[in-house]
């Protein structure tokens, strides 16, 4: 196929020399330096020339994989009616990050963050029978969310191209058959583009559903950690479960024992008390790791409460005293309900919980004997192995229990995954230990199940004539998002450096100098690789400097670069070299074209 040369006297774009001001990445600031985007908005960003080329190869290679697994393309409005969020009560819950809008007749719109009612209700709308099904229908399209915090530019944007697939199947088998092609369409999507990727057990978070997966571009910018084992395995640290470790044997620790330790009321306090009072029998000094830290914690449950209305319940999260809880974690513990530090209110009724000194003994399991009608649930770390001795509270005023022991002196109702974890800490897989990385979500796995053909009702008759409701995944990919983590990988301090299957072009040809016969050869050259189907980007601009073009070839990125120039007049050659200047060789005017082919062969 022929490619026409993109001519750079003609083409529309003006590279720039100093940094735009607020550009807090290096992907944000290059590829507005080398005309790829323009700022528009905070968040919002106008594509140029350059910057569509590598956005429509990027979506043909997904475009492919997903067709290839038997997917079809359609495409949705943008601008949505309120109703079918309002069914899956999505309109309140996405909260301030979707852009809401009225139309001049008083009716609520959204533009949508996402499209799962709306490829439930056509699903529904158009089928009926478990012989339609499965189907998996997608589109590449625009998203609007109002991120709190637009930022690193096509990274977190508040508009941005998303792929976003969506299975159908009768039954949980079928669903799990759609989730594994998407999830291996992924795979070759991220291998063709040159994108280094970890997948990562996830939570699935507000869209409900059971089992997730997501795609991290392992990058600094990142604003998700995950957690690697030395397997090569990951996990969003939300969906990391600490590995059990075997019951300590407590025959040898001597009985639990109340002892005033006063104005102790942090783990500093508490430690300085009983280094002073109580020195340890085994010599070594208190240290956080002995404490049990007992923490109040307000879990808001969004039903389940008085007329099934929500309700606010206090429960206490006993910690080691050396591990912070981690919110965001405990809280997928408690999904769909949200948790937050409880307050004044929250404590109050609950006379047994005496600030400073809370205990197990009077929580839980063990509050009936402590006297308590109403007790407040007891959680336990993970990390607090059954048979371990605690200094803990003693649920009086300056009191504290020695030696109280899990397992013998108390249990818990339920045990959680409540602290941060740490590099270091054991990988579930029992590989060893684990790292903590910074990684960008380009893609996520969802398997919806059954919530939204539930709250849309989407149903279709089985074999035996009877309706039930449909099994869904949903599957996304940050179309835009992956162009700025490719960028993000592949760049130097002079410019963005694309590998080849995305770039703009293949090979920049450069006219430089004054003398027209080196202009001559490089338009010949261009013709040659034209008509054999390779991409070029032409520097054709007369009357700009030589040191012009070089610089604004290197911010620009090709991966060849071909030099018509004094060179070409004095000896009849054309340098080529790679973007980084590597591999450079001077080729007779002749064979630069089979050069650069060869070249690009090797490339791909
Ligand atoms: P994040 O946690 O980064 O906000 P998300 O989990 O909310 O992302 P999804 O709802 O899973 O995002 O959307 C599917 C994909 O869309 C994400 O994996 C990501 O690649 C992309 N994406 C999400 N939000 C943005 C955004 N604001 N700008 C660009 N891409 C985005
Ligand atoms: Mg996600």
């Amino acid at each position: 196929m022929n490619f026409t040369a993109l001519r750079m006297s003609t083409l529309f774009l003006r590279t720039l020399r100093e940094d735009p001001a607020d550009a807090d990445v290096d992907s944000a600031r290059l590829l507005q330096r080398a005309g790829y985007i323009r700022k528009a908005a905070p968040g919002i960003w106008t594509w140029l020339p350059l910057g569509l080329q590598v956005l429509n190869k990027i979506e043909a290679v997904v475009r492919e994989e997903i067709n290839g697994i038997g997917a079809q393309e359609v495409h949705f409005p943008a601008l949505l009616p309120r109703e079918p969020y309002e069914a899956t009560h999505r309109w309140e819950e996405y909260g301030d990050n979707i852009f809401r809008l009225k139309d001049r007749h008083g009716a609520d719109y959204l533009l949508a963050p996402t499209h799962e009612e709306m490829f439930t209700l056509l699903v529904k709308d158009m089928y009926s029978s478990y012989k339609d099904l499965p189907v998996t229908l997608y589109q590449i399209q625009t998203k609007y969310r109002d991120e709190f915090r637009p930022r690193a530019g096509l990274v977190r944007g508040r508009e941005f191209i998303m792929k976003d697939a969506y299975s159908f199947t009768i039954d949980e088998e079928g669903l799990r058959k759609a989730y594994s092609d998407e999830r291996g369409a992924y795979e070759r999507i991220f291998r063709r583009l040159g994108v280094n990727y970890v997948i990562v057990s996830a939570m699935s978070g507000p869209m409900g559903g059971s089992q997730s997966e997501e795609f991290l571009a392992p990058l600094a910018i990142g604003e998700d950690t995950f957690a690697l084992a030395p397997s090569g395995k990951a996990w969003n640290v939300e969906a990391l479960t600490t590995p059990k470790t075997d019951d300590l044997d407590y025959s040898q620790i001597p009985s639990a024992e109340k002892r005033a330790t006063p104005d102790a009321k942090t783990i500093d306090g508490m430690i300085a008390r009983a280094d002073a009072r109580y020195p340890r029998a085994d010599g070594r000094a208190w240290a956080a790791t002995d404490i049990l830290k007992n923490v109040v914690i307000a879990v808001k449950h969004p039903d389940g409460g008085k007329d099934d209305k929500p309700w606010r319940e206090a429960v206490v999260v006993g910690v080691p005293g050396d591990r912070q809880i981690d919110m965001k974690r405990l809280e997928a513990q408690f999904a769909p309900a949200e948790i937050e530090e409880a307050n004044e209110t929250d404590l109050k009724g609950h006379p047994e919980l005496v600030p400073g000194y809370i205990g197990p003994m009077v929580l839980g399991p063990q509050a009936k004997s402590a006297g308590i009608e109403h007790p407040v649930r007891y959680l336990i770390d993970a990390h607090v192995t059954k048979g371990s001795a605690w200094f803990t509270g003693a649920d009086e005023n300056e009191v504290d229990y020695y030696d109280l022991v899990y397992g013998r002196d108390f249990e818990a109702d339920r045990t959680v995954e409540a602290v941060e974890v740490r590099p270091g800490d054991l990988s579930p897989d029992g590989s060893g230990a684990l790292s903590l990385e910074r990684g960008v979500e380009i893609g996520q796995v969802f398997q919806l199940g059954l919530k939204y053909s539930n709250a849309l009702d989407l149903k279709v008759l089985d074999q035996n004539g009877k309706a039930v409701p449909v099994w869904m995944g949903s599957y996304g990919i940050g179309v835009s998002r992956v162009l700025a983590c490719i960028a993000e990988a592949h760049h130097d301090d002079k410019g963005l450096a694309w590998p080849v299957n995305i770039a703009p072009a293949q090979v920049h040809v450069l006219a430089t100098g004054k003398n027209h016969e080196a202009f001559e050869a490089a338009d010949k050259l261009v013709a040659e690789l034209e008509s054999r189907g390779i991409e070029v980007l032409y520097d054709d601009r007369l009357k700009v400097s030589p040191g012009v073009k070089f610089k604004d070839s290197e911010l620009i990125g090709v991966p060849l670069v071909a030099v018509a120039g004094r060179d070409t007049v004095n000896n009849g050659t054309i340098e080529i070299r790679n973007r980084d200047g590597s591999d450079s060789v001077a080729v007779p005017v002749e064979h630069a074209a089979d050069t650069l082919a060869d070249r690009l062969a090797a490339l791909r």
